[in-house]
């Protein structure tokens, strides 16, 4: 569950999102096809693109990862797939399931290809249908054209071929961006009416990029020459469906939002998104760089077809009840059989926030309207997630059931949506306490909150309750998603000195020497990090400010913090206090804390380091009022 904060100020910000997923899958196929080291700058690492590239690293082709510097380096196979039998897993990825199977089929040998239980739902038949065209033997393990699937293309030949293009494109995109490695050269018909359209153009520009010979002999027919692919240093576009989240709040909250790197020339059709902005009544600023958004007064309500941009009606959908008038949108039938089936979906739960919405089959309409508090379900669907985010930005008690599905495309998405939130976040009264093990973080942070009026945040006491259930559950420290799952699922109360974990009392637990041993190993996960940062800047908002300490609070949780400390004192000195107050030998304490400082100080994520601007207070050999006192010189609520 998270429950959306609104905005209390329009945001005013230039963004820096993260690269296009479907850029990135499309690169990481040419790059694994091509001739020689390709580098992909601004890749994306989310789970779609870490599906393909597990599916490619089986199919034989090295990849390197960087994901700190969103760099990833392929060594290309010269078209020379192999499989040593190991079967392809595509999670729920679209793309990677549809690009998959024809590579699978150059590898000449059985490869089976399987995903996460909402993939097998999605059809495939059209291109199973083709690939048997070319000879490939295909066994399907359970529904027919449905993975699982068994791909053998020993016999694999390549003729005339026809697909169609009536429900995804991403068959065509699959077929094209293999077509170069084929034995040889491939002609391709499209019957029935394309969609999503600018998919197909992005395929091939890319294609071309990477030194393909792909000539449109005529309209719908292609000439596509077996002659391989030549390795790139590529610059992945930020994703444009997930800019469209961002732009759709600027107009909203009468905000401005610029996403750099997406210029008016992107390859991607669902920058076509703002153009419905611009005829809402927002202004757009477009140019080769970045495009802007900015939120008026107004906002019309409009009759589209969003066929080539399908991806972001569900961002359509949360901006339609802010209209002036009712809004329509026509052409997005296909959309049904996309991780959810998002006309459903989005107005389904529009409903359930009191709006009047309806399902036209084609697509759908909504009229204007107040949202009313309410839960929204997300389906598993990144999409419907990320748009009724948007709408939990500015309407109070929009609440999202699994807001983790983000995942799937962007994994630091909540992360940019706090971004929105710098201007409103400079009034809160924050006092970051940071600092490492034993330093008195917690003695100062209650002393000044009862001096200044605020509440304070032990943020230890949640990687610690984390950590309790972790243990608890017999579950190991080191298994990244579950642990993750652990802090998604539990709620974490404090009443006074008192810690309440799913309405367990663990005030004493969260302390124990077993919590102690594994809770830098569970502060070092990301994902973990991110699901209790979020509920840490959402208790300060709810506050108006407050005292929060921990290790990250100033450098990261709250950057922009009206005071932050950085309280240090000797390890001896740390040991000898947390000895006296728990009566445990001061050595053991010594090789505890410092084994703790070290991992917190050396993790990837948001490691324990001391801000610039900190006010650096060293408490050895001083009483708790002597810092105190020193703190609050600077401090005013
Ligand atoms: O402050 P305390 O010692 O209770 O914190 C326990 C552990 O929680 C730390 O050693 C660190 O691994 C983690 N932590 C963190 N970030 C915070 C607060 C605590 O990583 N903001």
């Amino acid at each position: 569950m998270l429950s959306i904060d609104p905005l209390t100020k329009p945001p005013s910000i230039d963004l820096k999102l993260p690269g296009s997923k479907s850029i990135t899958n499309r690169a990481l196929v040419l790059a694994a096809l091509a001739k020689g080291t390709s580098t992909l700058h601004r890749a994306l690492f989310a789970e779609d693109t870490l599906a393909m590239i597990d599916c490619l690293r089986k199919l034989g082709v090295n990849i390197a990862t960087d994901e700190l510097n969103e760099e990833i380096v392929v060594t290309g196979c010269a078209g020379q797939l192999r499989s040593n039998g190991d079967p392809l897993w595509v999670r729920q990825s679209g793309t990677t399931a549809r690009f998959i199977m024809p590579l699978a089929a150059l590898a000449q040998t059985e490869v089976l290809i399987n995903g996460d239980p909402q993939i097998l739902k999605r059809p495939h038949g059209e291109l199973f249908d083709v690939l048997k065209k070319m000879g490939v033997e295909i066994r399907f393990e359970g529904e027919e054209n449905h993975l699982p699937a068994r791909i053998n293309g020993a016999a694999l030949h390549v003729e005339k071929l026809h697909v169609n293009v009536e429900q995804s494109s991403q068959y065509l995109s699959a077929l094209l961006l293999s077509a170069p490695c084929m034995p040889n050269d491939m002609a391709l018909s499209l019957d029935g009416d394309a969609v999503s359209m600018p998919y197909l153009q992005m395929t091939l520009s890319m294609m071309n990029t990477f030194g393909a010979s792909v000539e449109e002999v005529k309209k719908n027919q292609f000439h596509i020459r077996a002659s391989g692919y030549k390795a790139k240093d590529y610059e992945i576009e930020p994703d444009a469906s997930t800019a469209s989240y961002f732009f759709a709040t600027a107009a909203l909250s009468k905000g401005r939002v610029k996403v750099e790197g997406l210029g008016k020339a992107s390859i991607q059709g669902d920058i076509e998104f703002v153009d419905l902005l611009e005829q809402m009544g927002a202004e757009v600023t477009r140019n080769e760089q970045a495009i802007e958004v900015r939120g008026t007064d107004v906002l019309q309500g409009v009759h589209a077809s969003m066929k080539n941009f399908s991806d972001t009606a569900p961002t359509l959908a949360v901006i339609a009840p802010s209209a002036s008038t009712p809004s329509s949108v026509s052409g997005i039938g296909f959309i049904a059989y996309k991780e959810s089936d998002r006309i459903a979906a989005v107005v389904t739960e529009l409903q359930k926030l009191g709006i009047e919405a309806e399902d036209n089959g084609d697509g759908f309409t909504i009229q204007p309207g107040t949202v009313k508090p309410g839960i929204v379900h997300t389906y598993d669907d990144h999409r419907i997630a990320m748009a009724f985010t948007v709408l939990g930005l500015i309407s109070n008690g929009v609440t999202l059931d699994d807001p983790e599905c983000v995942a799937k495309t962007a994994p630091d998405f909540f992360e940019y949506v706090d971004q929105l939130r710098l201007e409103g976040d400079q009034e809160l009264a924050i006092l970051a306490i940071d600092g490492p093990a034993g330093s008195g973080k917690t003695s100062l942070a209650k002393r000044i909150a009862n001096e200044t009026g605020l509440e304070y945040l032990d943020t230890g006491a949640m990687y610690r309750s984390v950590a309790a259930k972790v243990i608890e559950e017999g579950i190991d420290p080191e298994d990244k998603e579950l642990v993750i799952a652990i802090a998604n699922r539990i709620s974490i109360v404090f009443e006074g000195e008192e810690v309440f974990v799913e309405g367990d009392r663990l005030t004493d637990t969260i302390r124990s020497p077993q919590v102690n041993a594994v809770v830098s190993y569970v502060a070092a996960n990301p994902g973990v990090r991110s699901i209790l940062r979020r509920a840490q800047r959402s208790w300060a908002r709810k506050r108006g400010g407050g005292v929060l300490e921990g290790r990250d609070i100033g450098t990261v949780v709250f950057p922009q913090a009206r005071l932050k400390v950085y309280v240090t004192a000797t390890p001896e000195e740390r040991a000898k206090r947390r000895s006296l107050e728990s009566g445990r030998p001061m050595e053991e304490i010594l090789q505890e804390i410092t084994g703790r400082d070290k991992i917190d100080s050396s993790r990837m994520d948001s490691p324990l380091s001391i801000s610039n601007d900190a006010l650096m207070v060293d408490s050895t050999g001083k009483t708790i009022d002597e810092v105190a006192e020193e703190i609050l010189s600077s401090f005013h609520v």
